[in-house]
């Protein structure tokens, strides 16, 4: 991990060693009895970690986030169909204008400003006044750095008798979020984030309830973004038995089961090994909030409790722009990302720190250093041991 510069960006992430090791072992059989016991597994391993409520059922498919995102919105929703998107960015948008295509009624309930949340009673009255089969929220919006709280929009879901789908890309695994007790209906994410693996696969729970959508859907999704044949193949594995519909990511499989076996490892108790694992987050994320802050940097998101865990999303300070940034920041050890929101592309850069860089202080300071460095070379005034002394206090007191 040290020899190039630390991939700092909100995904694709560092990755451990063992599952560097796993990625690099030669292609299995997805019939081959070791595979599908690993992919039981990571399977066994998905449910803990997404808190699976009974009669839910894990879903590992090649593909990307998008991928899971169309899928979501094609296995529910029937052309027609009312729903309502409560957006916090770029992410937020692109479900609703995917939900526009499947044919549905979209009602866009978005955030004051750019860095906010929506109001959640407004969330409530669009969800009334259009009997909106679900309601499709973005847990953290990589654009925007913005942090939804699940917890009062599956509640207005479930109030209102829709469904309710999370994205979970930039969350799933360092976000507290548990499927069982929010009632949710989808949480859905990709492997390159969170979970700590390459790109390549796209992941999602389903809920009974929404599985039970997909079988009363009048119009069937296209095949290659269809869960229902996929469903028996996900349950074979996790008996132990081999199944086709169409050939998995064997090897990306494989490696799910190391990534879902670390991020349960705090403990034997899930349950415990999550709220650790969530702590060690947020813990990183103080660290890094105190460090912007001594830097004289500002958050995008306007509130503590609106700010994610999983990544910094700041403005850049006047006269520095991201094109002159970011290569002085990689020079000194670290790649991170400029903007993506439309809004406020030019405007904005952001850090990503998920994964296996939480439990590495030396990973974490090193970013502290290379940013501030960064900016110090494109004429900002910085006290680079400031704000690794405001590090230091936040990430060890968190
Ligand atoms: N949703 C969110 C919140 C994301 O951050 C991303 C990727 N940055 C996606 C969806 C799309 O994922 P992918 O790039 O794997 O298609």
């Amino acid at each position: 991990m040290s020899a190039r510069p630390l991939l700092m960006i909100p995904g694709p992430i560092e990755i451990s060693d063992a599952v560097a090791d796993a990625v690099a072992e030669r292609p299995r059989a997805h019939t081959a009895p070791d595979f599908v016991a690993a992919y039981g597994r990571a399977l066994d391993g998905m449910a803990q970690i997404w808190r699976a409520p009974e009669g839910a059922v894990p879903f590992a498919v090649p593909g990307s986030g998008t991928l899971a995102m169309e899928t979501a919105a094609s296995n529910l929703i029937d052309p027609g169909d009312a729903v309502v998107v409560a957006s916090t960015g770029y992410f937020g948008d692109r479900m609703a204008e995917m939900l526009r295509r499947r044919g549905a009624t979209v009602t866009l309930v978005q955030a004051p400003t750019v860095g906010d949340v929506p109001d959640v009673a407004a969330v409530r009255e669009a969800l009334a006044a259009t009997g909106a089969k679900a309601l499709f929220a973005t847990h953290v919006d990589t654009s925007t750095g913005v942090r939804i709280d699940p917890v009062p929009l599956a509640a207005a879901a479930r109030d209102a008798g829709a469904l309710s789908v999370f994205d979970g890309v930039c969350a799933t695994a360092a976000e507290a979020f548990d499927m069982a007790a929010l009632g949710a209906d989808v949480y859905l994410t990709a492997s390159q984030k969170a979970i700590g693996l390459p790109p390549g696969m796209a992941l999602w729970v389903a809920s009974a309830r929404a599985l039970a959508t997909r079988a009363a859907l009048t119009s069937p999704p296209p095949m290659s973004i269809d869960w229902q044949p996929w469903q028996p193949v996900m349950e074979a594995y996790r008996a132990g038995k081999p199944s086709y519909f169409s050939t998995p990511a064997t090897t990306l499989g494989w490696a799910l089961a190391v990534g879902t076996t670390e991020i349960l490892a705090g403990d034997a108790d899930p349950a415990k090994a999550m709220e650790l694992r969530w702590a060690a987050h947020r813990r990183t994320a103080l660290g890094f909030r105190a460090a912007w802050a001594a830097m004289g940097l500002r958050l995008l998101p306007v509130r503590d409790e609106v700010t994610a865990h999983t990544l910094s999303a700041l403005w850049l300070p006047d006269g520095v722009d991201a094109p002159r940034l970011l290569p002085e920041v990689r020079n000194r050890g670290a790649i991170i990302a400029g903007g993506l929101h439309p809004a406020v592309r030019e405007r904005t850069f952001r850090v990503g720190h998920m994964g296996v860089v939480t439990g590495r202080p030396d990973a974490l300071r090193l970013t502290v250093s290379a940013v501030a460095g960064g900016l110090a070379a494109c004429g900002v005034s910085v006290d680079e041991a400031a704000a690794l002394n405001a590090f230091d206090a936040a990430f060890q007191s968190a």
